[in-house]
């Protein structure tokens, strides 16, 4: 028998003591039979298990391997070592309590033998080392997480001597731990710059235990880079600061995200240009910089031209792309003190710091107008466009700069207005400002008031010396601007979402005139009616012809509609698509302003259009103009190999009429034959002919 604290009581005299030892020890002693059942247990084994006494445990627990092990294989093990060697000493394993709680224990046992060597019991003693194993538990998490982390962790003493540091550390630093190791934090890695009193933070966190914010650090190579750090001071004994903690993360990806997104709050996506907000800030700035030096300050506004029609015929891909091209061309046109922004949509905005006067602006000027002189390559087309600039100055037109911008647009709606590439404000267009907005107002009502009427101009053929159509014409009498050209309120209609209306109303009233005009027996003409892009692309539009025509009992032959190039240049096929549904239905379509637009000469062919209507631009200068005549020769040649008819319109003079119908074009429309006048004097007109048409050309 080998001996042990526990061999049986050797006698009665001496159980007494062994027995309060059992009784009072703090671990738990028990003796089991080798197949797992309690024989004895003393009270703190009860309690270290969870039971009310021995008797409680030695009833409940009557299969060790399976009630006590979380894992059975461990008394397995524990067996498995007493068989062989008759000790297990420090034997740590799961246990379950009582009310099934999880408890560490460590055990010491033996194997008590009978004479012949045969096991006949274990006896052990039973250590609680649960709060131990949490404790390593938590260690072994803390080192895992210092080395783990993505922080940079550097732990000093009291005297700021790195003690240890992390992988995180050496990767974001650079700096090894052994070199980093035994030497004063502040010298190498954390160096903090442009931080205002790195004293001020060791103090703070010595004596409020935590420091945190933002500083620099910086790499072996001495490059520097921002931080977010966080110093802990840790107590010691004497509760005095006896470690600091440093937590820093490297925020240069943050920096830069949040530089992006403050890219992005004050520059415009599309064209990367400062935004609206921007600019008036860099202009503000400006007008303070001027006024201080005693300068000038010129704002310029502009607005591409035609590119709300660019972007309805070709689709905003096409639009966008225009924007970023034209927005890198006006950055080449500038200095980089200058400012320049996008204010939105297709309106831009440079503003030159230091200006003696108008001229110097105008070198700018220049510039961005020799810019827009070459075509714009997007995808396969190959896009004309044009700018409009209007011009302010501090002082000299405004102090502020929002007064200085509307002024500058003030100036630009005047050059646009009058065809002029730029205007300079002057003071009279503040009342023109107010008038384009009025204009919107009144254009609301103008429908419901019945303020629009209609004009007929007829189309005439020269050869055969007859009126053979009449091209409607919108005219906007308003209660006290008087008349109101279509070609002024067209586009602000358009812009304000009220074209479609109109041009229902206009088509309506057109076919019911026309209709009047054959039940009184005149020779009917072809009425034709404008469109504007937003009505070609209606879906509706088909739908809308068919009902008015039915409605004033009027054939689809009887009925033109003019549209322009560009409406068809976005969709090709759609454009097609919509042509082919209205000339199946026999209505006729002619192309106006022929000549002026964007759509390749090789399209031309594709589209189911009638006619070809040459624009007054080429009709203008002719006879004289050599370049105009034999663009009017080709375009006549073009006609007859494709099949179109030919109208030219603006024909003012008899020797426009006569170089016209020498080249074959004779059908016209110009005030040589008659102005748009109202249907009562078409009305005459049809009765008695005009006069401009008994002459031979
Ligand atoms: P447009 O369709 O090219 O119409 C021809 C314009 O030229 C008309 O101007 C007409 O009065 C003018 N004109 C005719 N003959 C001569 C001439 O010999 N010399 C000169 N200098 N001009 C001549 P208006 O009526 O001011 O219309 C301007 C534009 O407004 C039209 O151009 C058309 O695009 C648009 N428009 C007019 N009425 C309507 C309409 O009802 N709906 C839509 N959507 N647009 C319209
Ligand atoms: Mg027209
Ligand atoms: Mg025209």
């Amino acid at each position: 028998m080998t001996g042990g604290a526990l061999s049986p009581p050797p006698g009665d005299d001496d159980l007494g003591g062994y027995r309060s030892l059992f009784e009072n020890a703090v671990e738990g002693i028990y003796r089991t039979t080798p197949d797992g059942r309690y024989l004895d247990a003393n009270p703190a084994l009860a309690r270290i298990y969870g039971y009310d006494g021995p008797a409680d445990l030695i009833a409940g627990l009557t299969d060790i391997a399976h009630d006590l092990y979380v894992n059975p294989t461990d008394r397995d093990r524990f067996k498995e070592s007493l068989d062989r060697d008759s000790v297990v000493r420090n034997f740590e394993a799961r246990v379950y309590g009582k009310n099934r709680d999880i408890i560490w224990i460590s055990e010491n046992a033996r194997a008590v033998r009978n004479a012949e060597g045969r096991v006949v019991c274990y006896e052990g003693t039973v250590q609680d080392i649960s709060e131990r194993k949490r404790a390593e538990e938590s260690l072994r998490l803390a080192a895992a997480v210092f080395e783990t982390v993505g922080e940079a962790i550097v732990v000093t003493d009291a005297n700021r001597v790195v003690l240890a540091v992390n992988a995180a550390f050496e990767r974001i630093t650079d700096w090894t731990a052994a070199e980093v190791t035994g030497r004063p934090c502040d010298l190498f890695a954390i160096e903090m710059i442009g931080f205002a009193d790195m004293e001020e933070v060791w103090r703070l966190a010595a004596s409020g235990g935590l420091w945190s914010g933002e500083s620099w650090a910086r790499r072996k190579d001495a490059d520097p880079f921002p931080t977010a750090l966080a110093v802990t001071a840790i107590a010691g004994e004497d509760s005095a600061a006896d470690r600091f903690v440093l937590l820093l993360r490297d925020i240069t990806s943050h920096r830069r995200d949040e530089q992006r997104i403050r890219f992005h709050a004050s520059h415009d996506s599309l064209t990367r240009l400062a935004n609206r907000r921007t600019v008036m800030e860099s202009l503000a700035d400006a007008i303070i910089r001027a006024e201080r030096n005693g300068e000038r300050l010129a704002v310029l506004y502009l607005d591409v031209n035609r590119f709300k029609d660019i972007n309805d015929s070709f689709g905003h891909a096409v639009g966008d792309e225009l924007l970023r091209q034209v927005a890198r061309r006006l950055k080449a046109c500038v200095r980089s003190s200058d400012i320049i922004g996008r204010l939105g949509g297709d309106e831009f905005v440079v503003v030159l710091p230091s200006v003696a006067d108008h001229g110097t602006a105008e070198v700018c000027i220049n510039k961005v107008l020799y810019a827009f002189a070459e075509p714009f390559a997007i995808n396969e087309l190959e896009l004309f466009s044009s700018t409009s600039i209007g011009v302010a100055l501090y002082p000299d037109d405004a102090d502020n700069a929002e007064s200085l911008l509307s002024r500058a647009d003030a100036a630009m709606y005047h050059a646009k207005r009058n065809g002029h590439a730029f205007s300079c404000f002057d003071t009279d267009m503040d009342r023109q400002v107010a008038d384009r907005v009025n204009l919107e107002n009144d254009l609301r009502h103008a429908l419901a008031d019945e303020q629009f009427r209609l004009a007929y101009q007829p189309k005439v053929d020269v050869a055969l010396g007859r009126i053979v159509g009449a091209e409607a014409l919108i005219r906007w009498r308003h209660p006290e601007r008087g008349d109101v050209s279509p070609a002024l309120f067209i586009p602000v209609a358009e812009r304000a979402g009220l074209i479609g209306a109109i041009d229902d109303w206009v088509l309506g009233q057109a076919c019911a005139q026309m209709a009047r005009w054959r039940a009184a027996g005149l020779e009917p003409p072809s009425i034709s009616v404008n469109l504007s892009p937003a009505q070609f692309h209606d879906g509706r539009l088909k739908d809308k012809v068919k009902t008015v025509l039915a409605k004033a009992g009027l054939p689809p032959t009887m009925l033109e509609l003019e549209i322009t190039e560009t409406m068809m240049a976005s969709d090709v096929d759609r454009a097609i698509e919509i042509l082919e549904q209205l000339t199946a239905m026999g209505v006729k379509v002619s192309l106006d302003d022929f000549g002026t637009g964007y759509s390749s000469l090789a399209y031309l062919k594709l589209f189911p259009v009638t006619t070809l209507k040459i624009d007054r631009t080429f009709v203008d200068d002719l006879p004289d103009d050599a370049k105009d005549g034999a663009i009017i020769a080709s375009i006549m040649a073009l006609a007859v190999n494709l099949g179109f008819a030919v109208i030219a319109e603006g024909v003012e003079t008899p020797g426009q009429a006569k170089f016209l119908a020498e080249r074959g074009c004779t059908t016209m429309q110009g005030y040589l034959f008659s102005r748009p006048v109202d249907a009562e004097a078409f009305t005459q007109l049809l009765e008695h002919g005009i006069p401009a048409l008994e002459q031979a050309y």
